[in-house]
């Protein structure tokens, strides 16, 4: 409701002399890039011109690869949110692994599997120039630990990376653990992070999401990357909708924050519930805590075969785990975003398919 006002009396207020706004600010409307700072990274000296408001975290990361071309290096967790490969394989970042490294520059899967606790055993990690990392996770739902994150971060420093941290969950964590990359000591030398009202307040078609750049984070020749993204952000871009950023703001107010939370913890419920299902049934099943989604385990089976099969004798819509990353084969993601009745009915037919 107080989104839906404030995005009203701004839309109305476009029609006054007033009320009028045309281009820019590009990064974002300063009262709504000081709420997210403040909100989101209070105490990590993070500042409000750190912050680049977006039309969502997904057009951040091609507008990311735009910044580093085509002649990088760069590692993924496997599985992973498919934005990251694709982006990086349309800019041109492909060849086999390892052989056309000098030539097209490559991509490193970094295996999360149940063996390793869903983190990179980083001891086997080629250096890359990039390293995406999303935590929590899509589709896994596992949440890095913050002894993890400070391995990772020394990873980076150790090998002049810089790491693109997705927090697009953040506020789904249930656990102790880091619902940022900057909670990390020393990560704004090395990391940017990007995020998103779509997960947090359903704004997944009015698009809105920031992306953090601190000013410490250095090109190998001392160059500053926000330099390079506000350039990009400026060309490319010209900023996210200032309707949008209304609804930004008011879901930063208490009664927004409080309305966002009580979404989350809805969807919370919905996981619970399949994570019930699955469980009871004598599943491996991973995620959930942290997370809207369940990764279910179906050893020695193929992704797609599972899907299709619930999905032909359900009627339930679920997402192959072979999708995100050939990690993934042998697992599928069940979502927790829905209406409740949806996910009784459906939790009732897995049920009826596995007992
Ligand atoms: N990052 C992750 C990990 C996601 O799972 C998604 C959407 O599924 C996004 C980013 C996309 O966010 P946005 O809607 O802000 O583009």
């Amino acid at each position: 409701m107080i989104v839906l006002l404030f995005t009203i009396e701004r839309a109305e207020a476009l029609s006054t002399l007033e009320g009028y706004s045309g281009y820019g600010p590009e990064q974002g409307e300063k009262p709504l890039r000081t709420a997210i700072a403040s909100t989101f990274y209070s105490g990590l000296g993070i500042e409000e011109d750190d912050i680049f408001v977006s039309d969502g975290a997904k057009c951040d990361i091609s507008r990311l690869q735009m910044v580093f071309g085509a002649n990088v290096t760069m590692a993924v967790q496997d599985p992973s949110y498919p934005a990251y490969v694709d982006s990086s394989v349309i800019m041109g970042q492909t060849g086999q692994f390892q052989k056309d490294i000098e030539k097209y520059g490559k991509i490193e899967y970094m295996r999360c599997t149940p063996e390793n606790g869903f983190f990179p055993d980083l001891s086997k990690v080629s250096r890359t120039d990039i390293i995406f990392f999303c935590s929590p996770n899509n589709p896994t739902g596992s949440a890095a630990t913050r002894e993890q994150l400070t391995r990772l971060v020394q990873f980076a420093r150790d090998n002049g990376s810089i790491i693109v941290y997705d927090s697009a969950y953040a506020m789904y964590m249930s656990d102790d653990n880091p619902r940022s990359i900057f909670e990390i000591p020393g990560a704004k030398e090395v990391a940017l992070e990007t995020s998103s009202f779509s997960k947090y307040a359903g704004f997944t078609g009015v698009r809105l999401g920031w992306t953090v750049v601190p000013k410490q984070l250095l090109y190998s020749d001392g160059f500053p990357v926000v330099k390079d993204f506000n350039r990009v952000v400026c060309t490319s871009f010209n900023g996210a909708s200032n309707i949008c950023q209304a609804g930004g703001r008011a879901c930063l107010s208490p009664e927004g924050l409080k309305a966002m939370s009580e979404v989350i913890g809805f969807y919370k419920e919905n996981t619970n519930i399949i994570m019930d299902t699955f469980n009871s049934l004598g599943f491996n099943v991973y995620g959930g805590k942290n997370a809207p989604y369940v990764w279910v385990h179906f050893p020695g089976q193929s992704s797609w075969d599972v899907f299709s099969e619930i999905l032909e004798k359900t009627h339930v819509v679920t997402t192959p785990g072979s999708g995100f990353g050939p990690g993934g084969e042998g697992f599928v993601r069940v979502s927790a975003f829905g209406h409740r009745e949806n996910v009784l009915e459906a939790c009732r037919r897995f049920k009826q398919l596995y007992n």
